[in-house]
């Protein structure tokens, strides 16, 4: 097993390799599977395999690395870096200590066992859970699961924003299962989905291939799923008790990703107007109003990531709930003004600032999306005292 700080080492040396690449990264419409093959190598999935199942996550506080190393791949391709996030964001749904109710205590082990064996030989997660007309929220699924055999299930319904379809191994997907409802939550289930598209896997059909202005290498396809065979979960609301730690997590390594792609945005305009004596007021005072945006993202940024190194899920959560939207408008406020002062250029599909100005609009949808994410933050200002 690799330690975390070799496993940083390697990543480092990764991007450095791929730093002269960059232009062309950011030009991109696919991802490059030898990319997740390099990552695998370097030992970046075990970081979302607890330690007693061989990895080196132990709980919240082991978010930090994760949110380093994600940083650190944005900077050369954030949609590289953001379709990596999608393992650790949904292994972590099962890598956290449960207490499963005592019927299906045995059989839940064992699919963690599965699970994260699958991980150690070199599976990567991602989920396809959402459904146009959702705005996010899993509690308004509508895909239907009907019982095969064993745990085999034939699900149908209409999913999208699929990251990382074809080369991510397993999707995680919501559905309904016949004669059941969708409350208290929706099962959850598991779909083989190695290669898809290009390889196929019966009753799944593309039918909205990824064709974003941001994010645009990640392969967020939408999906027809007709009769899909899934594996389901035995315990649909075991990730309840960490709800708190999922929600922190999350929010600390998107942010992290973003506030990846301004810094390394601020950086780029300041190599080019730094020592320009001919700097209009405009121009100038852009610079310095992008600036207060970025200083600002970053310590939201930190206030979440410290919550969850701190291992304080509630406190964590709620900076979470915060920090997600604001800085959603930080990053975008920022690489608006930076565009303005650098000119025209900046919309040329050339431009790395025409790539980052709309890979940043991506964390505002990120789940939980904007509308649910306000939602959540109402309710928790009006539940609180
Ligand atoms: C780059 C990127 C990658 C993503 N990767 C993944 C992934 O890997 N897996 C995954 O499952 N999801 C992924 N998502 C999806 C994300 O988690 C959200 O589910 C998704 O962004 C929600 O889409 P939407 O807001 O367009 O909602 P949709 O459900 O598609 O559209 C609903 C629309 O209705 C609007 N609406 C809702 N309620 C109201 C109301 N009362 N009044 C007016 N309007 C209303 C919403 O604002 C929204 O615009 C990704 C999203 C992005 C942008």
């Amino acid at each position: 097993m690799q330690s975390i700080i070799e496993i940083e080492t390697k990543v480092d040396e990764l991007v450095e390799r791929w730093t002269p690449q960059r232009a062309d990264r950011l030009r991109r419409r696919a991802l490059d599977p030898g990319d997740f093959q390099d990552l695998a190598s370097a030992g970046y999935l075990t970081l979302a395999v607890p330690v007693d199942h061989g990895g080196s996550f132990s709980g919240l506080s082991s978010i930090g690395a994760m949110t380093r190393i994600l940083a650190k791949v944005a900077t050369v391709d954030p949609s590289l870096a953001l379709v990596a996030s999608m393992h650790p964001t949904v292994a972590i749904w099962w890598a956290l200590p449960t207490d499963p109710p005592s019927d299906i205590a045995s059989t839940w082990r064992a699919e963690i066992d599965e699970v994260f064996a699958a991980v150690m030989s070199g599976t990567w997660l991602g989920t396809i859970t959402s459904e146009p007309g959702t705005g996010g929220d899993f509690m308004k699924t509508t895909t239907s699961a009907t019982h095969v055999e064993g745990e085999m299930y034939a699900l149908s319904g209409i999913k999208h924003f699929g990251s990382g379809s074809g080369v991510l191994d397993r999707l995680i997907t919501t559905a309904v299962r016949d004669g059941h409802s969708v409350e208290p939550f929706p099962d959850i289930f598991v779909i083989e989905a190695a290669d898809w598209p290009s390889g196929a896997v019966d009753g799944m059909s593309l039918i909205a291939p990824w064709d974003g202005v941001g994010m645009k290498a990640t392969q967020s396809h939408g999906a027809s799923l007709e009769g899909v065979l899934a594996r389901r979960y035995s315990w649909s609301g075991g990730w309840a008790a960490h709800i708190d730690s999922i929600i922190a997590a999350s929010a600390a390594v998107w942010i992290s990703i973003i506030a990846a792609v301004v810094d390394t945005a601020m950086a780029e305009a300041g190599s080019r107007l730094r020592g320009r004596s001919d700097l209009g007021t405009f121009e100038a005072a852009g610079w310095a109003e992008a600036e207060i945006d970025r200083f600002l993202l970053g310590a939201a940024r930190d206030s979440v990531v410290n919550l969850c190194e701190a291992d304080d899920p509630p406190a964590a959560a709620q900076a979470a709930r915060r920090a997600k939207l604001g800085t959603a408008n930080l990053a975008e406020s920022c690489l608006t003004t930076i565009s303005r002062v650098i000119g025209g250029g900046s919309l040329s599909a050339s431009s790395p600032f025409a790539s980052w100005f709309e890979d940043v609009r991506a964390l505002g949808f990120l789940r939980p999306p904007w509308g649910l994410a306000t939602d959540a933050l109402i309710e928790e200002l009006r539940t609180t005292a």
